[in-house]
This record gives C-alpha cells, sequence and structure tokens, in this order.
C-alpha cells in the first residue's frame, strides 16, 4: 500500500501556561488508532485540579493584557504567524488525525486533506476580522455623542468533539483568541494527538503564555470542574445534545454565555425537477464523507416518488465509487469510524433498522478489512420517519431514504425530527427552493449545493441541534462586550 508519510505520534500532554504539563494524578489512557485497533500512545488524564490550574493560567494572562489589551495589529501578526505554521505542518497535522480518528489523509483531489488549509484559514478570516470591525458612534440629537467599546470577555472553555477535532477546534479558538480572550480548550478523549501540534504551533508563534491551555481527559471527569468554574465566563461546546443538557444543567445558575453547536439528523429532500447527477454525487457526499461522522451530515434522504426507483439504483451505483480502507493510503476516499464504542454503535442501529425496514445496500463490514472499525457505506429504505434509525443520529456511514408526495409531505417528514441543524435542497425552481427553506425548521439551508463554510455564515441549529450562532459578526458577537460611553457635543443648530 502506497503510504502516506509518518511522523512521530507526540505523547497526548495537557499544555498549561505555556508548557506541556502530565496530569496531576500522573494517570494515563490508551491512544488506539481506529485502523488497526491498536494502542498507540498515552494521553494524560485530567481531573478537578488540571482545569483548576489551566483556569488560573488563563485568568492570569487575561490580567496581565499583554494579548487581552494588545494592540489588534499585534494579535493579527501572531495569528498570521499560527496560519502559516499550520500550513507547513499540514503532512503532520493530517497524519496525526489520520491515525487518531480515520479521516482519510488526501482529499478527492490528491491534496493534504482541504480541513488542514481551512484551520489556516480560520486563523486568518478571524485576524482580519478583528482589525476590520469597527466600533459604532451615534448622534443624538446633534447634542450628545455616544460612541462604543469593544472589550474581549475573559477565560472561555471551549470543548470540542472528536470528528474533525483540529480543523472543528480552530473554528472556536480563532475567534476566541482573536478578540483577546483567554482559553481553556478540552478537546475529545479519542482525538488528543493533532492538537499537540497546534500546542507547539501557538507558542513558535510567539502567542504569550497562558492566552491558549489545552486539557486532555475523559469528559465527565475533566469538563464539569471546568465549565463549573467560577472563572469561566463562557462555553462554547460542539458535541452531543446530551452533554450539552449536562453543561447547561452544571451552570444553570450562574451568568455564563454559552454557545452549543449540536448533532443533526439532516434532510437531503430531492424535487422531481432536480438535476438528479448532481442530487445524486451530492447526497452520497453529505452522508458519506468523515464516514458519516459529521453534524451536517445529510442522514436522511427524501426523494420525490416519482423519481425514487430511479434515485435508488443511481445512489447505489454511486455508493460503490467510494474507497474503503486505510486513512493513510492516498487512495481512501472513506476511513473507518472512530471508535469500538463507535462502531458498535452504528452497528446495532443498523440490526434495528433491519426490523424497522429494509438494508438496500452494505449494513457490514467490507469483506476486504478484516481489522479495524470499518463500515460499509450502508443505505436503509422502507422504514417510516417515525422509525429510530429516522430519528436518532446514528453518526456513521448510515442513510435513510424515503419518497415524499408532494412539496407539503417532503416538509413535514423533513421537520418530523428534534433536530434542525441543516437541510439541503434540490430543486431547478428557485420559488420551490424559497418556500422550501422558509418552511424548514433547520438553522442552515443549501440549495442546489453541498455543504460550504463561508466564516460569515451564522453557523448553527434549532431545537436539539443548538443555541447560538459563531462566524463572523456573530462570533464576535459571542466573544466581545460591547460597551459605550457618551458626551455631549457642540448643536449645530439652535432649537
Ligand atoms: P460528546 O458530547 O460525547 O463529547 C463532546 C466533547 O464534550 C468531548 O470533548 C467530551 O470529552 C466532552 N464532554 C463529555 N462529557 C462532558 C461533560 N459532562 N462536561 C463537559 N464536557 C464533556 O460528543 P462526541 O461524541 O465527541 O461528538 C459527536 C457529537 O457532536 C454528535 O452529536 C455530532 O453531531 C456533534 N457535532 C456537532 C457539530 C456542530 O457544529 N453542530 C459539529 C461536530 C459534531
Amino acid at each position: 500500500m502506497p503510504e502516506f508519510q509518518t511522523f512521530p505520534i507526540p505523547k497526548a500532554r495537557h499544555y498549561i501556561d505555556g508548557r506541556f504539563q502530565d496530569a496531576v494524578s500522573g494517570e494515563t489512557f490508551d491512544v488506539i488508532d481506529p485502523t488497526t485497533e491498536e494502542v498507540i500512545g498515552q494521553a494524560a488524564r485530567g481531573g478537578e485540579s488540571d482545569a483548576h490550574s489551566a483556569v488560573a493560567a488563563a485568568k492570569r494572562a487575561f490580567a496581565r493584557g499583554e494579548w487581552s489589551r494588545a494592540k489588534p495589529s499585534f494579535r493579527k501578526e501572531v495569528l498570521y504567524r499560527v496560519a502559516d505554521l499550520i500550513e507547513e505542518r499540514s503532512d503532520e497535522i493530517a497524519y496525526l488525525q489520520g491515525i487518531e480518528m480515520g479521516e482519510p489523509v488526501l482529499d478527492s483531489e490528491g491534496k493534504v486533506a482541504f480541513y488542514v488549509a481551512r484551520s489556516a484559514q480560520n486563523f486568518r478570516f478571524f485576524a482580519d476580522e478583528q482589525m476590520q470591525a469597527g466600533d459604532h458612534a451615534f448622534n443624538h440629537e446633534d447634542r450628545l455623542m455616544t460612541y462604543t467599546m469593544t472589550d474581549p470577555v475573559g477565560v472561555y472553555a471551549l470543548i470540542t468533539p472528536w470528528n474533525g477535532p483540529f480543523m472543528l477546534s480552530t473554528w472556536k479558538m480563532a475567534p476566541c483568541l482573536a478578540y483577546g480572550n483567554s482559553a481553556v480548550h478540552k478537546s475529545s478523549e479519542l482525538s488528543p494527538l493533532s492538537i499537540q501540534v497546534l500546542c507547539e504551533i501557538f507558542e513558535q508563534a510567539g502567542l504569550p503564555d497562558g492566552v491558549y491551555n489545552s486539557l486532555m481527559g475523559y469528559g465527565a471527569e475533566v469538563g464539569p470542574p471546568l465549565v463549573s468554574h467560577s472563572e469561566v465566563a463562557g462555553i462554547s461546546f460542539t458535541g452531543s445534545p446530551a452533554t450539552a443538557r449536562d453543561i447547561s444543567a452544571r451552570v444553570s445558575t450562574s451568568l455564563k454565555r454559552t454557545s452549543f453547536e449540536l448533532g443533526g439528523k439532516s434532510a437531503t429532500i430531492i424535487f422531481d425537477d432536480a438535476d438528479l447527477d448532481r442530487a445524486v454525487t451530492e447526497a452520497s457526499l453529505a452522508i458519506y464523507l468523515t464516514t458519516g461522522q459529521s453534524c451536517v451530515a445529510g442522514s436522511r434522504i427524501l426523494v420525490h416518488e416519482s423519481i425514487y426507483d430511479e434515485f435508488l439504483t443511481r445512489f447505489e451505483a454511486e455508493a460503490k465509487n467510494w474507497i474503503v480502507g486505510n486513512p493513510l493510503d492516498p487512495k481512501t476516499t472513506l476511513g473507518p469510524v472512530v471508535s469500538k464504542g463507535q462502531y458498535d454503535r452504528v452497528m446495532n442501529y443498523i440490526d434495528i433498522a433491519r426490523s424497522e425496514g429494509r438494508v438496500l445496500f452494505g449494513g457490514g463490514r467490507p469483506d476486504n478489512l478484516e481489522k479495524g472499525y470499518f463500515i460499509e457505506p450502508t443505505a436503509i429504505v422502507d422504514a417510516p420517519n417515525s422509525a429510530r434509525i429516522c430519528q436518532e443520529e446514528v453518526f456513521g456511514p448510515v442513510a435513510v431514504i424515503l419518497p415524499f408526495k408532494d412539496d407539503a409531505h417532503a416538509l413535514e417528514i423533513a421537520n418530523d425530527t428534534p433536530y434542525g441543524l441543516a437541510g439541503y435542497i434540490w430543486t431547478e425552481s428557485l420559488e420551490r427552493a424559497h418556500n422550501c427553506a422558509l418552511r424548514l425548521e433547520t438553522g442552515m439551508i443549501w440549495i442546489n449545493s453541498g455543504f460550504v463554510r463561508d466564516l460569515r455564515q451564522p453557523f448553527g441549529g434549532v431545537k436539539d441541534s443548538g443555541q447560538g450562532r459563531e462566524g463572523g459578526q456573530f462570533s464576535r458577537e459571542f466573544y466581545t462586550e460591547t460597551r459605550f460611553a457618551s458626551f455631549p457635543i457642540a448643536p449645530r443648530r439652535d432649537d
């Protein structure tokens, strides 16, 4: 197998106050490669003392002001260096992400997976955003001038999941740091490796000590003392609704800012006037890319009944194009799911689906892969939308396909879920697309296009898919305080 370049595997340690550190308890846990099922490293098992020491370091850094009160141009310079260093080390980041969570190292164009480049863009975008976003001035009756002042808030807890562990983390870090805050980042216990490179990059780029701190450990152990800490002013969380509820309950008596980016059961709706070639390809990408481990996965595909049979045939043929295998093989387009726990969970959902409907294709481990948490691209049909496979987030390469009669029926099915993250609409009628977008109960909708993240978009969901929006000016509101001062001005007229 033509393998990608390998790199040394770092020990996954905390990074607190500019120093890599073991857990106070000295305890560690195993890091497992989902392709080989072998232990490839150790990660620090953080707990309460580690969380407290990271928050204290972040608070000290904020109070010192080297970053929180620095000139925006200084922050821009440092964050641009971070972006440059991410690009310089992109092969290493892609490699570590490949072995910690199974993401293929190359994208379909043969380039190092786009999400590494995206991570660098996140830093450049917010480095510029904090320079460009001006303050406001309001003239009141030619008598009083009010002007606004924008300040960082303080210490934020940034909590991220294992899917896209590097890039998703930078979605939060870039705005949090760009606006002058300090951060304590808790990445997932299932993907603790690639983030070690980012800690080194922050150090090399000249980010003052304590501004960014990283905690390793199990969510249930190190998460609660982090989110509950009185010096944490805000929490930006990406993960499951169950964890979001837990965090919400723990901080309910405080006045911390919270932003929750949660799961989804998003619908791809394909009308009878759609460009079917594109719709088939994009519907396949929407569910199978990243092995279905994406919050915006189009995991329910709703197809007009007049093109339903043709769609099934073409969608099955399209699914055969996915190359399932070792993420370090440049040819691979579909890696394993992240862990044994996730493998069992997805397989269990497929078993449940067998009694609720019918497996159209896939449904098991590929014949040529004896080891690793690999699951074939799978599609389920003939299940009612009330079935568990249609209502619950599987977070694996499993699509469920349902026919609909007309536009109203499509919307009824699409909205009949506790989630409301994304939606994909395929039709040649702009009027129909807009009517559908108006009524689709989701935070984000792509019409005749696949998932594209413009960093100015208000990213987030409704219902159980989250609270709050991040991106561009929406991140600015979440990560800053706006204050005002007023002063009298000379009147232009005597009246
Ligand atoms: P998870 O909720 O189990 O864990 C997410 C993070 O929270 C991890 O770092 C974990 O260690 C930590 N955590 C766990 N318990 C905690 C606690 N009690 N207190 C504080 N932190 C705790 O989710 P996951 O399985 O890692 O990720 C998959 C989920 O994330 C899916 O539901 C997926 O849809 C969602 N997701 C959403 C988005 C989005 O932007 N909307 C993006 C990616 C993933």
